[in-house]
Parts: structure tokens; sequence; C-alpha cells
């Protein structure tokens, strides 16, 4: 054991952040459920993944560079991948930049801008790496929390907002509630953010809320504002690339994407990722069939909740955020012994709540009928 060489004094060599700070939980592992268990299948719930997986023109994209060879190292930052994406949001291709996963952008911001005492403000309940790696910086993190019926509490934001602040992270729409901020709202928070704080709309689920009416197009209204920003998008979740990790950000200027080239790792996003993305940028086919099948899936499944008697947030994303009236870390062990893997949501005043995501059909139905078996609600 590394105990045996330094035990407590390991303790003194990490860093007070790191000895303080939070495992980011992934969720269940179904390989291991289907031991435990003995079960014949597990369905996995709990990473709002795409049940399509990624577009079969990127998997074909894959195979013909593994056939060229994968000895070298890639592009070191993405420029065919950029370039597309600077085309596709009529931005310059110096204002975008790969992350290894948009979580890695999330990382670089936090260690280009972040230090001992800077403060920082997000939503609870909101998504945990928006909290941890501030905090790993040394930054206080500050939340501010949605309304009774998980909506927007203007008047906390705009007091939230007017303190001094170096970042303020938001999910839009929201990780874990689904639900997104409406125009006015953003441009609120857009209008009461100070200016010389850094504004992150984190858009993980942008594809499937985009035709949701009232969704706003941030990057429409960051535009024409002369402050600081970026925008956060993925391929992990609508585009199915999530095993790739791939996501991309789009700044108010070439001087943050620069600063963010100076603290990532060389070759940060892998050649496969890179030729997977462009490709499946192009399979627009694949993209509205699996925007579609979250459509259909979450106004069903809303509903059978809803008609069951259980609280749940009105989501634009590919999950549900569902308040199972009982304690939830006790709800998804029940629901591993039926091959059911959701999250439960560990923030205070969310522990009777579970996030699960919007999946096939058939095991949308199969969730449901463990969940209504498990906590037999009224
Ligand atoms: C899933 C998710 C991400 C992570 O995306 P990757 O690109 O896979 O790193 C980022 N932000 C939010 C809010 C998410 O839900």
């Amino acid at each position: 054991m590394q105990g045996k060489h330094l035990g407590n004094r390991l303790d003194a060599l990490l860093r007070p952040e790191v000895l303080g700070l939070a495992l980011y939980d992934p969720g269940a592992d179904p390989d291991t459920l289907l031991r435990q268990y003995g079960l014949g299948s597990v369905i996995k719930l709990s990473n709002n993944e795409n049940p399509y997986g990624l577009s079969p023109l990127a998997a074909q994209a894959m195979q013909r560079r593994i056939a060229l060879g994968l000895g070298r190292y890639p592009d070191p930052s993405g420029k065919a991948l950029c370039a597309m994406l600077a085309r596709k949001h009529d931005v310059a291709a110096d204002r975008v930049m790969l992350g290894n996963g948009s979580e890695n952008l999330l990382e670089l911001l936090c260690q280009a801008l972040l230090g001992p005492g800077d403060r920082v403000l997000t939503q609870a309940p909101g998504f945990s790496l928006h909290e941890i790696y501030p905090r790993m910086m040394g930054a206080h993190v500050h939340k501010v929390p949605c309304t009774d019926t998980f909506g927007f509490a203007a008047a906390a934001w705009r007091q939230a907002l007017a303190g001094p602040l170096k970042l303020v992270f938001i999910s839009n729409p929201c990780n874990p509630l689904g639900t997104a901020y409406s125009t006015r709202e953003l441009q609120t928070i857009i209008r009461c953010t100070p200016p010389d704080c850094l504004l992150v709309i984190d858009e993980a689920y942008f594809e499937y809320a985009i035709a949701c009416p009232g969704y706003p197009d941030a990057l429409a209204l960051l535009r024409t504002h002369a402050r600081p920003w970026m925008v956060l998008r993925t391929f992990s979740k609508a585009y199915g690339l999530a095993s790739l990790r791939v996501g991309y950000g789009i700044a108010s200027e070439p001087g943050l994407i620069e600063a963010l080239h100076r603290v990532r790792t060389p070759y940060n996003v892998n050649l496969l990722a890179q030729e997977a993305a462009c490709a499946a940028l192009e399979d627009t086919p694949h993209l509205e069939k699996s925007v579609a099948l979250v459509t259909r899936e979450r106004a069903r499944l809303t509903q059978a909740l809803r008609d069951a008697g259980l609280r749940v947030a009105p989501s634009m994303a590919n999950f549900l955020f569902v308040d199972t009236g009982t304690d939830a870390r006790q709800v998804v062990q029940a629901l591993h012994r039926h091959g059911v893997i959701v999250k439960a949501w560990a923030e205070p005043g969310y522990q009777t709540f579970i996030r699960v995501s919007l999946a096939l059909p058939a095991d949308n139905d199969a969730f449901l009928r463990a969940l209504l078996h498990v906590v037999a609600p009224a």
C-alpha cells in the first residue's frame, strides 16, 4: 500500500484544495451489477448518452483512419474540426477551441482564471463539475437555487451577480433539472454579470432543446454583447460520441482561446475523436433521428410519471428529474436489482430526486415499471 511509504505525510504533500475535493460520481457500473445480481441485462440510464450511439458515418471515418494508421500525433488543435465549427456558427476559427470533452474546457477555464479565494457562481441543483473544478483551484463556489417550481429565481440571481465574481457557470438546459432559462431570463443573467467576470454557458444539451418553444439562442444573444463569455457544446450527448471525448467552446475573443491553449495538454483531443466529430457534424439525419426519439419519449415518459403521481421537472433535455418522494439512494439501489441504473441526486434539498436518461421506448418502459414497483405511489 502507498500508506507504507507516506502515511499521514501524503496529506501534507497534497494541496488543501485537493484534500477536501469531492469525487465525481459517474453512477453505477453495468458490468458490476450484472455480476452482483446475476442479471441477464442492465439498462444504463445514468449518463444521458444517446441510445442510438454514434453516427454510422463517424464509425466509417474512424475505420478509414485506422486503416491509414494511428502512429502519429494528431493535429494539436484539431484545425479541420475547428474550421467546420467556425463555419457552422459563423465565427472566426480563432474563437473556437476543442476539448477532451467539454469537461476538459471547464477544467481549462478554471486553471486559466481561478486562484485561491476567487468567487464563482453557479446553479443549485447543478452540474457537479461546475463546482469541483473551481474548488480544485481554491475558489469559493456560490450556488443560486431555483424556485420551488424549478424556475428562475430572478431576485436571487440579481443579488448573487452583484458581488465580486470571476466566473459564472450555468448549464442551459440545466443538468439535472432539464429546464432552461428563457430568452428574458438569460438576458437578465447576461446584463447583471459583472463586465470583469467570465460568463460560461454550458449547452451540453443544446441539440435536444433548440426545437423547444422559448429556448434561447445564447450565441445570438451574446454576439452583440461586449463582455467576456464562452459557450460550450459537446459531441457526447445528441451526437452520441461520449466514449471519444470531444467538446468545444466558442469564446467572445481569441485572447481567451489563446489562454486556454497555454494551459492545455498539447494533444488533448485524439485523432479518432477529431475524425469522428467531423463526420458526425455532417450526419444530419442521425442527429435528427436522435432528437426525434428524445422529443417523443420525453413527452411520453413525463406524462406517464405524472399520471402515476410523481413530480417531474419540465425537461428540454434528454433526461428527466423526478421526485421519488423517498430517499433516492435507496430507490437507486432497489432499481439496481431490476437491472436499471439511474442517478440519485445528492445535493441538499434534492435527496429524494433521481435523474433518468431517456432511451429507447422499451428501456423507458422497463424503467417506468421498475420505478413504480419500487416507489408504489398512491
Ligand atoms: C454531460 C455534460 C457535460 C460533459 O460533456 P463532455 O463533453 O462529455 O465532457 C458538460 N456539461 C454538462 C452540463 C453535462 O451535462
